[in-house]
């Protein structure tokens, strides 16, 4: 049957090896089927976003051999849409505002000794679900930036049955959002988050079968309870693994010398060579 995939890269630096990998599964999926592959900027960062690194990507794409539907999506253009999507969750009485910082965080995971631990390290402490609404006012007041969460336990009391998504990858998933907690869904200053902005457009934009690397794989739990949350299509999913580098590590942004914008124009490499490197072929 035919599929609708999509490449949702974030254009905070230019593509690596293991972006390469990414967006040609997505392609192949999308052709080998006879439907549609679809490519969009996942730039609600506005701080680390620059048009140098979305040319980039449309220059390193093409060069590869990729087409995709025009126009492409720009999340940053559509922010109102995903803060309407935000206030039916708080309408739901499902959302609170969390104050704590990064270092909070790790502080009250010491303090407690037990905090809760999920696949991925521990899950928020829910330190901030405790406020009453005065000191949640008072800290709005005192200006202390804030984030919403969602409240993972009560999103759960809302749902009939339990939910599942059909993985091509790993077979049919029961998906368990509360492994990953209370998932931050929002900034203050900008009303999403990348869980809220990719379950929404790939609503949106009639993905079929999400294709994206396994460290998503838990991202996924979330992505499915907000699709029961919001009324959304459930897509396929497809999970595929990650290539690494000779010393067995994820390829990173930072390191220059992976980026197919280096490998191109120093290295002097073909898109011949660099499915070689990846070992995906269109
Ligand atoms: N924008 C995300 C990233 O660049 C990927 C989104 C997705 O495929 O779900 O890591």
């Amino acid at each position: 049957m035919a599929v609708i995939t999509r490449f949702a890269p974030s254009p905070t630096g230019y593509l690596h090896l293991g972006h390469a990998y990414s967006a040609l599964f997505a392609y192949k999926a999308a052709k080998e089927s006879g439907g549609q592959f679809i490519l969009r900027m996942e730039d609600v960062d506005s701080d680390r976003c620059t048009p140098d690194f979305e040319n980039g990507i449309y220059e390193d794409l093409s060069w590869l051999g990729l087409s995709w539907e025009e126009p492409v999506r720009k999340q940053s253009e559509h922010l109102d849409d995903y803060k309407a999507a935000l206030s039916k969750l708080a309408e739901q009485d499902l959302l609170y505002p969390c104050f704590c910082s990064r270092k909070d965080i790790r502080e009250e995971i010491k303090r407690s000794g037990a905090a809760p631990h999920g696949p991925e390290g521990h899950i928020y402490p829910g330190t901030c679900k405790m406020l009453t609404e005065e000191q949640r006012e008072e800290k709005i007041i005192a200006g202390i930036p804030y984030a919403f969460r969602l409240d993972m336990d009560k999103a759960l009391t809302l749902l009939k049955t339990p939910l599942y998504w059909n993985d091509r990858g790993k077979g049919p998933q029961k998906a368990t959002p509360e492994i990953v907690g209370d998932a931050v869904l929002a900034r203050k200053e900008v009303s999403t988050s990348y869980h809220l902005s990719v379950t929404l457009d790939d609503n949106w934009q009639g993905i079929t079968l999400v294709t994206r690397g396994e460290d998503l794989f838990y991202a996924t739990h979330v992505h499915r309870l907000l699709q029961e949350l919001l009324g959304l299509k459930v897509p396929d999913y497809h999970h595929h693994k990650l290539i690494l580098d000779k010393n067995g590590e994820r390829f990173a942004k930072r390191n220059q010398s992976v980026t197919l914008k280096h490998l191109r124009e120093v290295e002097q490499k073909t898109p011949q060579d660099i499915m070689d490197m990846v070992g995906i072929y269109l």
